[in-house]
């Protein structure tokens, strides 16, 4: 008996049923097709990602199968290594095309997509992989880029109508062990929903009501949670595309006065995709620094320092609170991130591959293309970049004057007054007793003298950047990643 002939959609960070483009042209045939999503466990072991994303993977998938039960179809959540799962379903299905969007992901999966092509071609299968927000494939460089970005963000969105009935039949014998799943179900209601409609709900509070202080408001560490849009996880696990949310901004924006703040706002939709389309041209800058003369820095690590930034005991309240609160929470604003990773680096001095995982994990809108650039632009070792060396104590005064956010998060600091909240180690020993704080017990000492550290760090950082080689290499840095 012949096989049947199905296509497949295979959903990556595209978690959504509006404005996409595989399940559209799926639809578009006249053959059956299957949706799929793999949680894999190569990547779930791959140390980036933690449980977080894939109960928000998860839960957003749970929200797409209930808008797509009106139509008959259904995503399959499949457990296996994509090139098991692919090699099995060829094996018992005649597919015609696979269809999915391209993944500007780290080295990993991108060998792994080697690999499924290798299998695809042998088995007489075509791939059809769609242009992701405006991420373009294989360019040598920049120019007419942001030309090309706009004409994408201005053309009309897909309308998905699910006009394909033809039925499939699938039996999973890839279910997701059961340990898994209640994993995956016990989800902490202190990070953002998951899901479409979520994302819906956050974009249109956004742009009504939440985003008139985004600017104001962008660097501080409370006010930025309403402020900001927070839509980073929704969009980087695809529950929004990139030019959903443009074009919803933009027709609320020519029809309201709050131009200054929503024009902010679409610059930063901008530089999402102008970070991945870096990492999408070289996603080794997962592994290398952007500039290679980095790699001469010689560090010592620390152990003890880097234990003690990830557990959230440095001694100075805000990095400790940005950190507590990130773990609670999987979100912090994009300064509060850039002084985490300036404190780790510059103060610390501890190489910025010991930390970028750390926070990979923690964020619940860890996207590859954004945060491995991010990272090492905020660690100073892009060449191209000015240095910023952050002082926990200036932004901790300048951004939390009242200690409001460092009290939330750190409990044991709630009675320490005002003078003393953004540097409690200064207060007497009769002080301590009584604003109910032990430095040294209930709360830590500092870890380093930051006086002391941020000189050095800046004339180690500076000296590099300043040399005749650092800047050879940028000109061949700037020649493909920005536009001329
Ligand atoms: C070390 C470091 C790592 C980061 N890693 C990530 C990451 O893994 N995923 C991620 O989405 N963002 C990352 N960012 C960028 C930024 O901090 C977040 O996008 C932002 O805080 C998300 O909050 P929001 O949705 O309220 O942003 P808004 O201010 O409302 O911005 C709207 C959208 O624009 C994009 N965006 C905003 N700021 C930036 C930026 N500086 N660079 C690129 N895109 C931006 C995001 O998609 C965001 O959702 C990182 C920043 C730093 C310093």
């Amino acid at each position: 008996m012949s096989k049947p002939t199905i296509n497949i959609v295979w959903i990556k960070r595209d978690i959504r049923s509006q404005d996409h483009a595989p399940l559209a042209a799926a639809d578009n045939e006249d053959i059956p097709y299957l949706i799929i999503y793999l949680f894999e466990p190569e990547m779930i072991a791959y140390k980036d990602t933690s449980l977080r994303h894939l109960q928000f993977q998860y839960h957003a998938l749970q929200e797409l199968n209930n808008a797509f039960a009106i139509h008959n179809k259904k995503v399959e959540l499949l457990f296996g290594n994509a090139i098991d799962i692919f090699r099995s379903l060829l094996a018992s299905i005649q597919v015609k095309n696979i269809f999915s969007y391209q993944e500007s992901g780290t080295p990993i999966t991108y060998h792994r997509d080697i690999l499924l092509s290798e299998l695809f071609k042998e088995s007489d299968c075509t791939w059809k992989e769609f242009q992701r927000d405006g991420v373009i494939r294989a360019i040598k460089n920049r120019d007419g880029w942001d030309e090309q970005w706009k004409n994408v963000m201005e053309s009309p969105l897909i309308i998905n109508s699910y006009k394909n009935k033809l039925p499939v039949y699938f039996e999973n014998n890839f279910l997701l062990p059961d340990r898994l799943m209640r994993a995956l179900n016990n989800y902490s209601p202190r990070m953002q929903p998951a899901g479409e409609k979520f994302a819906f709900q956050y974009l249109n509070s956004f742009v009504r009501e939440r985003g008139v202080n985004y600017s104001r408001h962008i660097s501080k560490p409370t006010e930025s949670r309403t402020s900001c849009g927070r839509l980073s996880p929704y969009i980087s696990w695809g529950n929004l595309s990139i030019r959903q949310v443009y074009q919803y901004v933009m027709n609320y924006k020519n029809k309201h006065s709050n131009t200054f703040a929503l024009n902010n706002f679409l610059t930063r939709l901008h530089w999402h995709c102008h970070f991945i389309q870096k990492f999408e041209s070289e996603c080794m800058f997962e592994f290398v620094c952007v500039n290679k003369v980095y790699e001469d820095l010689i560090l010592t690590k620390n152990a003890e320092y880097i234990q003690r930034w990830k557990n959230a005991t440095t001694g100075y309240p805000m990095v400790d609170a940005c950190m507590i609160c990130l773990k609670e929470t999987g979100w912090i604003n994009f300064r509060m991130r850039a002084m985490l990773v300036s404190f780790f680096c510059h103060h610390l001095m501890q190489d910025w591959r010991d930390g970028v995982y750390h926070l990979a994990k923690l964020f619940l809108d860890y996207e590859p293309g954004i945060h491995f650039p991010q990272f090492q632009m905020q660690a100073g070792t892009t060449g191209v970049n000015t240095i910023r060396i952050y002082n926990p104590l200036k932004q901790s005064i300048e951004h939390d004057p009242e200690g409001v956010f460092i009290k939330k998060w750190l409990p044991q600091l709630k009675d320490v007054p005002t003078e003393f909240i953004h540097e409690p180690h200064k207060m007497s020993l009769v002080e301590q007793q009584q604003y109910n704080l032990i430095i040294g017990a209930d709360y830590p000492t500092p870890v380093v003298d930051i006086g002391e550290t941020g000189k050095i760090a800046r004339d180690v950082y500076w000296g590099i950047k300043k040399s005749p080689a650092t800047k050879m290499e940028n000109k061949k840095i700037l020649a493909k990643h920005v536009r001329s």
